[in-house]
Formats: structure tokens, sequence, C-alpha cells
């Protein structure tokens, strides 16, 4: 009942104002060239969610779902104290993330997982800046400089990093979006080498759709992409803002994602599912928790019409 509430919400996109659309066009031609070698990256985000049995089930639906299109990469992020499970249950192409890091390394610092151990357990990923960690969900939330060092920190331990940036509604309906994206990005600017990027992914969430059933338009959503990608060639090089993967989410799901990944400075997505609509404790095994997930194996067929439409090469 919920998530038909939530998938009829979707519909419902917010008719915020955008900047100007001709920023983005006049970067079109280089997108353009660019996109046949950006694979796509779609990434879920199971926050804290799961059981040991609901994660089991989760890795038999993946397991037995069809191939993943060469040219896509699908990366899991899972609590913590699942991630021992998935990398060993779960099928290979399929990688797994950490959901957060340490700003340290290994040390006196209790509850805290560095991204030495992550690594060290055999991790490739790791998800930081989340719009909820920068919130704080009732502790101190993350600024923009400790986000930026806990991604210097993981790549400087071996892992990529999907970044997490997006404004609030009264940003987006201020006209500010792109400052907040900016002032999000510029830490990691300062302290990160044109190398170090290509271990990165940003991730624009628009926290107004995170969560909400609402999601950008595909013309809103291209238009901040280009813009994050003008930022990112202004601030650290052409070369890096040719090649950066930038992924979208807020509310992505089956119905929108084919809109969406076929813009070109889209190169993927990051999915919650609704978690405010669905909970692995009464639903563990229901119908709305199964399709959710479901879903991330969708995108991939979308994806392969998307490859073909957009020409993008078979990595
Ligand atoms: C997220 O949490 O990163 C997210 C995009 O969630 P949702 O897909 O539920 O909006």
């Amino acid at each position: 009942m919920k998530l038909l509430l939530g998938l009829t919400m979707i519909g419902q996109t917010l008719a915020f104002t955008t900047r100007s659309a001709s920023v983005a066009s006049k970067r079109i031609g280089s997108s353009l060239r660019m996109a046949s070698s950006r694979p796509y990256l779609i990434g879920g985000n199971w926050k804290a969610n799961g059981t040991v049995a609901s994660v089991e089930k989760l890795v038999a639906e993946f397991n037995a779902a069809g191939p993943i299109p060469p040219n896509t990469d699908v990366v899991i992020g899972a609590p913590f104290i699942h991630i021992p499970m998935l990398l060993n249950t779960l099928r290979p192409d399929i990688k797994v993330a950490a959901q957060n890091s340490a700003l340290t390394g290994t040390g006196a610092h209790t509850g805290e997982v560095c991204a030495s151990q992550l690594k060290d357990l055999g991790l490739e990923w790791v998800i930081l800046g989340h719009s909820e960690r920068r919130e704080g969900f009732g502790m101190a939330g993350e600024d923009s400089k400790l986000v930026a060092d806990k991604t210097k920190l993981a790549i400087d331990e071996g892992l990529k990093v999907m970044f997490c940036i997006g404004e609030k509604k009264e940003e987006r309906e201020a006209g500010t979006t792109m400052d907040v994206c900016a002032e999000q990005m510029a830490p990691l600017a300062e302290i990160l080498s044109e190398d170090e990027w290509a271990n990165v992914s940003i991730a624009y969430e628009p926290v107004w759709a995170i969560g909400t059933g609402l999601t950008a338009t595909p013309e809103m959503a291209q238009e901040t992409h280009a813009n994050i990608r003008q930022w990112v060639a202004a601030n650290v090089s052409q070369k890096v803002a040719d090649a950066v993967q930038i992924q979208y989410g807020g509310s992505m799901n089956g119905g929108n994602a084919k809109a969406l990944l076929a813009e070109n400075d889209i190169d993927g997505g990051l999915i919650g599912g609704d978690h405010s609509s669905w909970s692995f404790s009464t639903s563990s095994t229901g119908p709305e928790h199964r399709s959710r997930h479901k879903k991330l194996l969708q995108f991939c067929t979308y994806m392969t019409i998307q490859r073909e439409t957009r020409q993008r090469s078979v990595m």
C-alpha cells in the first residue's frame, strides 16, 4: 500500500525553477564525446536495514538474476555487519560497498571502522558523504571538509568512493543548488591529485528527492550533472571532468531510470528504496522488499537499451 503510494508520488516531480539551460548545453559536445568511455555505475544503498535471513534471500535473488551488461558496474552498499556475508555469497560481478568509513586509521576509536580494515576485508568501494550522514540523524552531522578528509583517506587506503552531494529543497528553490554542490566538492578538489579522481564517482542526490518518491526530471538532473561536470572542469581539470562518473540518486526506480540514464551526463544511479515505506524487520520477505531490490537488476536491462542509444562502448 505504502509502496503504491510512493510510486504514485513519483509522477509528481517537483517543478522547481532551474538554472540557465544554456550553460549546460554548451558542454553537450564534450559530454557526448566522452559518454562512450564512461561505464554506468549502479549503486544500491541498503542503509541500516536487513537481517541475516533477509540478506540471504536477497543474495539468492541477485545470484539467480540475469547477466549485467558489460559496460555496467553494480555495487551494493550494505551495513557493516552484512558485508562479510555478501563477500562470501554474492555473485562476484556485483561489488560490495560500505556506507561509511572512519576519519582515522586504526586505533582507540571505539565503534569506528577504518578504510584500511574495509580494504583488508576485500572491499573495493565505500559510500561517503550521504546526506543522511551530513545531516546526522540525531547526532552531529558531517561537514564537507570532514567528508573530503574521509574520502582522501579511503582513496589512500585503496578504496573507490561514491562521493555524495546534493541540495535541500529550500536551496533548490532559492536557486543555490550549484553553490551547495560546489561547497561540498571544494574541499575534495583541494586535497585530491588529478590521478586520485579516478577513484571517485560523484553521486548527485538532491536531498528533497531521497526517499520521498519525488524525483528530479531528467532535464533538471541533466542540467545539474552538466553544471557539476563543468565545476570539475574549472576546479580540477577538463580531463577529470570528462572521465568522472556522476550518478543520480533520489527516488530512482524502474519507471524513471530509463529517461534519467539516457541523459548525457548521468552515468548511473544510487538507489536506496524508500526506507520509510518498507522495513526488513516487518516484511523481510514481502513483495515490497523484493520488488525494490529487483529494480537494481531491472536497471541493468534498461542500460542495455541505453548503451545502444548512447553508443557507450562495451568496457
Ligand atoms: C539514497 O539513499 O541514496 C537514495 C537515493 O534513496 P532513494 O532511492 O530511496 O531515494
